[in-house]
């Protein structure tokens, strides 16, 4: 059983916070305090054109040229990955967290 941690509390009235999040009614004030984290919407598809972009620029002559955009469309997509997986874990804590229903500490 899970009870809440707070020293003065120690409660076992305590809900998922996903759970919880749901069954609050849209028009709650209590709904954006308790919502999940918002995920980076990624957008590989921007960087893999620049990369694809690269290409054509390398192939059709400016190698040079190519090759930056090339290495410009990967670092970009790899900063999207970065930023998407950071906004997953942030996600999956929210989605593990329980919330008290004595003192309304999150934990
Ligand atoms: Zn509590």
């Amino acid at each position: 059983m899970v009870v809440c941690p707070q020293a003065d509390c120690g409660s076992s009235n305590v809900a998922d916070l996903p759970h919880y999040w749901q069954s609050l009614p849209a028009e709650s004030p209590l709904k954006p305090k308790y919502a999940p984290p918002a995920g980076g919407a990624a957008s590989y598809w921007a960087s893999l054109a620049v990369v694809a972009l690269g290409i054509v620029t390398a192939a059709s002559g400016a190698v040079g040229l190519g090759l930056a955009v090339v290495v410009a469309g990967v670092v970009w997509g790899a900063l999207v990955f970065r930023r998407s997986a950071k906004a997953a874990a942030r996600l999956d804590v929210w989605r593990g967290s329980h919330v008290c229903l004595a003192c309304t500490r999150r934990f």
